[in-house]
């Protein structure tokens, strides 16, 4: 089969292909390289079954393939929020970019969607049929409300054109490979830790998060591509931690002398979060199985050896 991966370059992308190209596929990658990198692709440039393409998806394309997951968008807030108009531009132009192109050569697709489309939710945890409590003006809406009308513009392709579509809601995802200036909860308290200087804790540390684990959001992904379930479907860790819980983990498995400052809770950060995985598991026989602890040792190593790494460049 030839699968497109838009995004692929990013965190998890680059995980996905590697477990596509193991498979023996053959994979093509669009990616404009706004916050991902070809270091994460390194390893399959040269074989013959790997394409990459810097391709800004907010532009159409015209490229056969049998699948195409489409994952491009920057996550992390701090990336997301950096431009936001063109976030906006990714989620509605570069998504119908990417269906328009799957309705002409009759792909599958499957959407990367997202939790925040439950927004500040009041339903704990989050079922699919939870409309949920997004705030359309504030300084997340870019992403939330960009991923939401992702979500419509994926189910009217299907009812109006037989777009096959896979719509996954993706849960905070973590592990190797993330950018050390993600601004991701889990890299900055590692980078942080790993450089002896405070782990920066937003508010009173008291919202809580579930942390899933890159391997087995990959395998979710893999699944619902492969299956008859259309969606939508949590894909998450339900194990919830409050973020001071994290830093204090974080702390001790690192450096448990680094100390613990507090910031400013920005603007419309969720309270809570934690996914209902029922369906995933009904529909899809998946749920999530790396503890946090081991997911975060396998996360610490990599940003460890990517420091030091960096350390000897400059030496
Ligand atoms: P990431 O930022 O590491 O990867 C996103 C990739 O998309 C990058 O390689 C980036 O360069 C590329 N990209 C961005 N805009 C583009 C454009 N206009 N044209 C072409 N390429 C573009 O993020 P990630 O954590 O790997 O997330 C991947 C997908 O999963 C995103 O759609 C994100 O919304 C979704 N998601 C991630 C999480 C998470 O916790 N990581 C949670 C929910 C949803
Ligand atoms: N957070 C924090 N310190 C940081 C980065 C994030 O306390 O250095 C908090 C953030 O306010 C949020 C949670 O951690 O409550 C998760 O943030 P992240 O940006 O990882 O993801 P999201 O808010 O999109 O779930």
């Amino acid at each position: 089969m030839r699968i497109l991966v838009t995004g692929g370059a990013g965190f998890i992308g680059s995980h996905l292909i590697d477990r596509l190209m193991e498979q023996g596929q053959e994979v093509v990658c669009l990616d404009n390289f706004f916050t991902g990198t070809k270091r994460n692709l390194v390893k399959w440039f040269g074989n013959p079954y790997f394409e990459l393409i810097r391709h800004d998806i907010t532009e159409p394309i015209r490229i056969e393939a049998d699948q195409i997951y489409h994952l491009a968008c920057p996550a992390s807030p701090v990336h997301y929020q950096y431009n936001p108009v063109k976030t906006i531009k990714t989620n509605v132009l570069g998504t119908m970019n990417m269906l328009g192109l799957a309705k002409r050569i009759k792909a599958r697709f499957l959407l990367a969607s997202t939790s925040e489309v439950y927004g500040d939710p009041d339903v704990h945890p989050q079922t699919e049929d939870y409309r949920g409590n997004v705030n359309p003006i504030g300084i997340r809406s870019c992403y939330d409300e960009g991923k939401r009308v992702a979500e419509t513009l994926a189910f009217d392709y299907h009812r109006q054109n037989g777009v096959d579509i896979r719509v996954a809601r993706i849960f905070n995802t973590y592990g190797p490979r993330m950018l050390e200036n993600d601004g991701r909860v889990v890299s900055n308290f590692v980078v942080q830790a790993l450089q002896g200087i405070p782990l920066t804790v937003y508010g009173d540390g008291s919202q809580t998060r579930s942390f899933c684990y890159v391997s087995n959001l990959v395998d979710g992904l893999m699944r619902l591509m492969n299956g008859d379930y259309i969606g939508p479907v949590n894909l998450g860790n339900p194990s919830e931690y409050t973020i001071l819980q994290l830093a204090q983990k974080i702390q001790q498995m690192v450096n448990p002398d680094a100390e613990i400052q507090y910031k400013p809770l920005p603007q419309d950060d969720p309270r809570q979060r934690q996914p209902d995985i029922t369906k995933a598991k009904t529909y899809l026989n998946w749920e999530a199985t790396v503890p946090l602890e081991d997911g975060l040792k396998l996360t610490i190593s990599d940003f460890r050896q990517r420091i030091l790494e960096e350390q000897s460049k400059h030496q």
